[in-house]
């Protein structure tokens, strides 16, 4: 049986600031026993989500007022559970969405507990990851087969699932990235199309192989990434956006153009947003569906490979994902 210390540490946003190290400070705190249905985690890894920048700044959809927790997902092992848990014991390993984060550890729900096999730091991109990329090209996407589909920064811990899962449904699919072994990690899980827009235009691609156009683009980058896209939507198609990484640091930017209504009747196309916290329903069906993919095969999971080290290590990973370094998920060690 494991023993618990008294206390942990955990990153905590303590106040709105542009610089994310002045922002957050790492807290000592108290580990207390969990109350009736809950359980306690031991953090083993957690996932590094472009928007814990945007959270920390005080900048995200719906800002926090600090101090809060940073950190949205992690595995981990359960390591006591409150009265009244049946269906989780001591020595489980969990996925947790909402309730994990750069912390050692972690209280949740039972019920909120994801059972996982083995708490490795591929199985984080399940959650946030996973879920985004599953639920945002079914339900928002409308994705069927036989369609082309562009993810952009499609190397990345959410672009990679995107791209594993528009090739399971049968598309042909264009993935961007911004760097040669990003190009070749995209053709080792499938992508038909990489793009490394440092050397290669992404509109001329589109224009000169693609030339119907796409019929759903899967964007997380924003910026000149967002018109390009735009422009490459054919008839029908549709433009999901789930972020605009690229003007996160500096602020949307301000554009003045034609209204962007007249480009999408032309082509009865559309652009619809998605933020995860609005599909929490989902998140059963969903995992059930990653899950099995997973054990038959289907689909692999991609941690990257630089490890960064307990909760100052997540501003580390925040700076490495943000200089467009990972392949795959970013996460943070805390075994
Ligand atoms: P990630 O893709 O693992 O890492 C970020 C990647 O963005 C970088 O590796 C980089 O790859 C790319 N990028 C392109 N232009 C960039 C720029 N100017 N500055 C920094 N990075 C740039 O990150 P993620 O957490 O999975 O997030 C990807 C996008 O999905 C973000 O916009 C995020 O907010 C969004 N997201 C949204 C939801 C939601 O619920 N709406 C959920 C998950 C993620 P390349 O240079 O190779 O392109």
């Amino acid at each position: 049986m494991t023993t618990l210390p008294q206390s942990y540490e955990k990153l905590v946003a303590v106040k709105p600031s542009d610089n994310l190290r002045e922002a957050c400070e790492v807290q000592t705190v108290d580990l207390e026993m969990p109350k009736p249905g809950d359980v306690l985690v031991k953090t083993y890894y957690s996932g590094v989500n472009a928007a814990d920048y945007m959270m920390a700044l005080g900048r995200y959809v719906s800002p926090t007022p600090p101090p809060f927790d940073l950190g949205a997902e992690s595995v981990g092992e359960v390591v006591a559970v409150g009265d009244g848990v049946e269906d989780v014991a001591v020595g489980d390993k969990v996925l947790s969405i909402g309730d994990g984060g750069f912390r050692e550890f972690f209280t949740m729900k039972a019920r909120r507990a994801i059972k996982i096999p083995q708490a490795l730091p591929e199985v984080v991109s399940l959650g946030v990851s996973g879920l985004t990329a599953s639920i945002a090209l079914e339900k928002t996407g409308a994705m069927t087969s036989g369609e082309t589909v562009l993810v952009t920064a499609a190397a990345g811990g959410t672009g990679n699932l995107a791209v594993q899962l528009a090739k399971i449904a049968g598309n042909t699919v264009i993935g961007s990235c911004g760097n040669e072994e990003k190009v070749d990690f995209l053709k080792a899980i499938g992508c038909d199309r990489p793009i490394n827009y440092r050397e290669e235009k992404v509109g001329s691609v589109l224009k000169n192989e693609f030339g119907d156009g796409v019929d759903i683009v899967f964007e997380g980058v924003g910026g000149a990434m967002f018109d390009t896209a735009v422009k490459s939507l054919g008839i029908g198609g549709r433009l999901i956006v789930i972020g605009a990484i690229s003007e996160y640091e500096n602020g949307p930017e301000a554009v003045t153009r034609p209204r962007i209504g007249f480009s999408l009747i032309g082509k009865s196309a559309s652009i619809r947003g998605f933020w995860l916290m609005h599909f929490f329903k989902e998140i059963p069906e969903h995992m059930g569906k990653l899950l099995s993919l997973v054990q038959a095969g289907k689909l692999t999971l991609n941690a990257d490979e630089m490890t960064f080290k307990g909760a100052v290590g997540a501003l580390d990973a925040l700076d490495y994902m943000y200089a467009g370094q990972n392949i795959g998920k970013v996460v943070v060690d805390f075994t």
